[in-house]
């Protein structure tokens, strides 16, 4: 209402759920790390914003944006029309996909398809728990984390999960989570973005220092030092 919402001095309180690596986790002494964090660190310095994490279960930032108790979320977050009807994007930050999990020894499953009627666990509210709602007569069981989801196929309590492929890739390769493998194409190509209230003053501070980060090299940097082999 003509207020000009002068964000630039910050805090920015950035909602994030911390049991996603490699975007954002906890090390052991309790510290975020990961992807996300780094880069909404690097954005933050940019832009001359101080920003603060705060915890929150993944299907609990849309609300807590929507209420207004946070600025912005990052969490691996796919950007999706229903999502983008309640809250603001950034621009697309990461290309991820869904990926489908099996054990190990699975010669079964193959594709989506051969998913019909199997029992598959899920991270509630995401891209993944929305798929795997979609395939017939699957018994679909939902957890609070993806590594919860994983570990109950890796306890063969699960035929599958559907995850992010490179979340699932790099439980796989650092050996967090043991005796399942991806199987098939990728189920969808999906982009993450940074959320924030609709029309909020910030997300133009945003999405400028996001494109300058991108243009001076601190992104492929992060990268590298996340995914870089
Ligand atoms: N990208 C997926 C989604 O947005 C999963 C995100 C996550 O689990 N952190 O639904």
């Amino acid at each position: 209402d003509g207020e000009i919402a002068a964000a630039t001095s910050g805090p920015w309180v950035v909602g994030t759920e911390p049991a996603f690596p490699p975007f954002e986790s906890q090390s052991d002494s309790g510290e975020l790390v990961g992807f996300d964090i780094d880069l909404l660190r690097a954005i933050g310095d940019q832009a001359g914003v101080e920003i603060e994490f705060e915890s929150l279960p993944f299907d609990g930032l849309i609300p807590a944006l929507q209420a207004g108790t946070i600025e912005a979320a990052v969490s691996g977050m796919t950007i999706t029309e229903e999502r983008a009807a309640t809250v603001d994007f950034s621009r697309p930050y990461f290309r991820a996909g869904l990926a489908i999990a099996i054990a190990e020894e699975d010669a079964e499953i193959t594709s989506i398809e051969t998913l019909e009627g199997k029992k598959i666990a899920v991270q509630i509210g995401t891209t993944g728990a929305e798929m795997a709602g979609g395939i017939k007569d699957a018994k679909v069981s939902t957890f609070d984390s993806a590594p919860l989801a994983l570990q109950e196929l890796a306890n063969g309590n699960a035929d599958a999960v559907i995850n992010d492929a490179p979340a699932t890739l790099d439980a796989i390769a650092t050996g967090n989570i043991g005796g399942i493998k991806v199987v098939g194409e990728l189920l969808t190509e999906e982009f993450y973005g940074i959320a924030m209230p609709k029309d909020s003053p910030n997300l133009e501070i945003l999405n400028t220092a996001l494109t300058e980060i991108i243009e001076n090299g601190t992104y492929d940097t992060i990268y590298e030092k996340w995914f870089g082999t």
